[in-house]
């Protein structure tokens, strides 16, 4: 019977649809990389707090993973910034799962701060070590927030915490990692990067015409997307102001914003009433949340899959485009910067800024062979560095330093961005 490691992530389930305000790149990262180990014959159960009543206390997530529902405050969706609350209760009701199945897990992998905080009251009452994957950092978000970020004034304080007590931190870039040893003050041989990944399985080019007839699009007009959550530190009305600046000479152009829904619905009318003022609204398609199974009719549609956040502690989204074979213009920050490698699989142009972002949106339309060849550089690079199999490789890795067998061999350990040009 293989190992059993603990995932926690208290806001983020594997289960949800992803796109609105709080549900995206955490929720795929912990069923993808869960996914992955199962196969290396780890057993797997995930915690993630219970947002509807009506769900079985534990659903089955493929062979070994098992998604187990927190009880911890109202059994609803309530957003992540309100539920700092709660962690004493997830707390409680893990310990009592776990006494009730008499199990125990040799490692517990804490995905953000809360569900690093419940790690580390495990960690005193129990003696179970844990790794934390951060997914954002507090101090880079007040940074960029300001007085918007919600988010208790503790938060910070407990990843400073986790800092200290985890047994290694995973960082998602250099950038990540160079963020918290600069403000949390994290020795670098605490800390291990290990990319996100595709799911290379879901994520694959299709016929650019099939997927344009099943999307209904034109084949003479060329094809923008933006997909992600809808949040205003997306960016998304950076991209609406850039394709109000683009002058394309041969052809119409139009945007397809995927991602919103109720929860964000004040973020999409501000965003459709910029593009009505912008007088683009008959450019700018907002179609809502769109599921797994479909986005690669989206990602290969398009000529050019665009992403200028503010700041981005990785950004997967990037990847599943390049896994589609389209090329990224994306701001160059955060993970964006280490994932899309500038002149080769896609641009980069500085966050907040529009005219940039019009001026490179309109070089590269002008220019099919190029895009092309982009598109072709962006599969095969997604293919060699940036798959969940060899995540999880490196996850593998750290785990077995902290529990056990040293003979698994080191982590990638992407120090610079020099290392992963291809
Ligand atoms: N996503 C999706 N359907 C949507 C919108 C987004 O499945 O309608 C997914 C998207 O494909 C990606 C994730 O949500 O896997 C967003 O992850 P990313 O890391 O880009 O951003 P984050 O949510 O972490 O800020």
């Amino acid at each position: 019977m293989g190992k059993r490691i603990a995932f926690i992530s208290e806001h983020a389930s594997p289960l949800a649809a992803l796109g609105g305000a709080d549900a995206g790149g955490q929720n795929v990262y912990v069923g993808e990389v869960a996914r992955q180990l199962a196969m290396m014959d780890y057993q797997i159960d995930i915690f993630t707090r219970r947002e509807e009543k009506k769900l079985p206390k534990v659903v089955p997530f493929g062979d070994k993973i098992r998604i187990i529902h927190v009880n911890a405050g109202p059994a609803e969706d309530i957003p992540k910034e309100t539920l700092l609350q709660y962690m004493p209760a997830f707390k409680e009701d893990m310990l009592r799962f776990m006494k009730e199945e008499q199990i125990t897990y040799e490692l517990i992998h804490a995905n953000f701060f809360m569900s690093a905080l419940v790690a580390m009251e495990l960690k005193k009452e129990l003696g179970i070590p844990f790794v934390v994957t951060f997914h954002a950092l507090g101090h880079i978000r007040r940074i960029h927030q300001g007085d918007n970020d919600q988010f208790p004034k503790e938060r910070i304080t407990i990843e400073e915490n986790a800092v200290k007590e985890a047994s290694m931190i995973i960082a998602e870039c250099p950038q990540d990692r160079e963020d918290l040893m600069t403000y949390y003050k994290a020795s670098a041989e605490k800390i291990t990067v290990i990319p996100c990944g595709v799911n290379v399985e879901e994520l694959y080019p299709v016929n650019k015409s099939i997927a344009r007839s099943l999307l209904g699009l034109p084949y003479d007009e060329k094809v923008l997307l933006q997909l992600g959550r809808m949040v205003p530190r997306k960016g998304v009305d950076n991209v609406i102001m850039a394709l109000a600046k683009v002058k394309c000479k041969h052809s119409k152009v139009r945007l397809l914003i995927v991602g919103g829904d109720v929860d964000t619905a004040k973020e999409l009318t501000r965003l459709k009433l910029l593009a009505a003022e912008l007088r683009v609204s008959d450019k700018v398609y907002f179609l809502g949340q769109k599921s797994r199974e479909d986005l690669k009719y989206y990602y290969t549609a398009a000529d050019l899959f665009i992403t200028t956040p503010w700041y981005e502690p990785f950004g997967i989204t990037p990847l599943e485009a390049m896994a589609c074979g389209t090329p990224v213009i994306g701001s160059k920050v955060g993970g964006i910067k280490y994932s899309v490698a500038d002149g080769h699989s896609g641009a980069l142009v500085p966050p907040k800024d529009p005219d940039a972002l019009a001026h490179k949106i309109t070089t590269l339309l002008q220019a099919p062979a190029l895009l092309r060849e982009m598109g072709n550089n962006a599969l095969r690079r997604v293919n060699k560095l940036f798959t969940w199999e060899l995540v999880a490789r490196d996850m593998q890795a750290v785990y077995e330093g902290i529990i056990g067998n040293n003979d698994t061999s080191s982590p990638r350990n992407f120090r610079a961005e020099e290392s992963i040009s291809l």
